[in-house]
């Protein structure tokens, strides 16, 4: 076994194909010389990957991104090892382009595999961006840049799968506090200021192997798979801690808000909406209590 690992090792150190491993918190674990290479990475450095990814952006160089940077990276990461495989085409600034795939496992930890195809396919390559493009706006919620319904309904499917057999996992469900005064008092752009604010501080916590997204109006909900429930309600309140210290109008500077959760753990036999009943009759008890806190279910 030893000798295997060593020729892996050996030949992975030689090849052109890149190949990279990186852990549940997304921080690079292992890098062969091909992808270090190509993304600008010292032979000893383990960043992470969002740090990587600013970095090469802010010196013009690696991975070719051509939006908003910030749009990019909370776009990306909403949806970035959330699912067991991914393949897609990417490119770099050189121009180079890559066949990338994504294999992740339960605990979180991920395979990245790329080809070099800059000569393979170029014909077509553009309306298969637009095509890629299409599918990542069908997935992204428009106003907040976070997931949508539609991709964060398809983690839960998954979680519930998981549970089948017998994994942990929970749903937290977050709406934000008399959100109908807020956009009253101060009108529908000071509203939507309010809920971009909590989608991107919300995001910036989330762990990578949890799904956070936004499900309609001022709803969100974040699905926590292999998580029990105390650790669920420990990063729940964290966040609302977070939320409770935001002051997200310039305009009112000591304006601030609050949001409410509910929280249920998944059962062997639920099915989506059992879960999101649960979840959601959790929140109400959270509501009745007096707002700015968690229940469980
Ligand atoms: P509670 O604490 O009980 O949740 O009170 P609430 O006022 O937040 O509850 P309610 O669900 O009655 O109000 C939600 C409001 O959110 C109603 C709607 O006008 C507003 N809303 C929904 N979507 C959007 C949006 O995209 N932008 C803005 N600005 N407002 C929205
Ligand atoms: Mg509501
Ligand atoms: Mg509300």
């Amino acid at each position: 076994m030893d000798e295997i690992v060593k020729q892996l090792l050996h030949l992975s150190a030689r090849t052109e194909t890149l190949i990279a491993i990186y852990d549940g918190d997304d921080r690079l674990r292992y890098a062969n010389n091909a992808f270090r290479s190509a993304y600008f990475i010292e032979p000893d450095e383990t960043p992470l990957w969002p740090d990587l990814m600013r970095r090469n952006f802010e010196l013009g160089r690696g991975t070719a991104i051509r939006a908003n940077f910030e749009d990019w990276l909370r776009s990306t990461q909403s949806r970035r090892g959330k699912i067991g495989y991914r393949a897609f085409e990417t490119d770099l600034i050189d121009g180079r382009w890559f066949w990338m795939t994504e294999t992740i496992e339960k605990n979180g930890w991920m395979l990245c595999i790329a080809s070099d195809i800059t000569t393979l396919r170029a014909k077509g390559r553009s309306v298969r961006q637009d095509r890629d493009q299409a599918i990542k706006a069908s997935q992204t919620d428009e106003l907040t840049g976070v997931a949508n319904r539609r991709f964060v309904m398809a983690r839960i499917e998954d979680m519930l799968v998981a549970a089948q057999h017998g994994n942990e996992g929970c749903l937290a469900v977050f709406d934000i506090d008399n959100f109908k005064y807020i956009n009253d008092r101060l009108g529908h752009h000071a509203g939507d200021l309010v809920l971009r604010d909590f989608a991107h501080r919300i995001h910036q916590n989330v762990r990578r192997t949890d799904c956070f997204g936004r499900v309609g109006g001022e709803e969100f909900i974040l699905v926590m798979p292999e998580t029990g429930s105390e650790e669920s309600i420990a990063i729940v309140e964290r966040m609302l801690s977070v939320i409770r210290f935001s002051r997200p109008l310039p305009e009112s500077p000591d304006f601030s808000y609050t949001c409410s959760a509910g929280i249920a753990v998944c059962q062997p036999e639920d099915n989506v909406s059992d879960l999101y009943r649960r979840a959601d009759q959790a929140l109400y008890s959270a509501k009745m209590s007096g707002r700015d806190r968690v229940r469980a279910a």
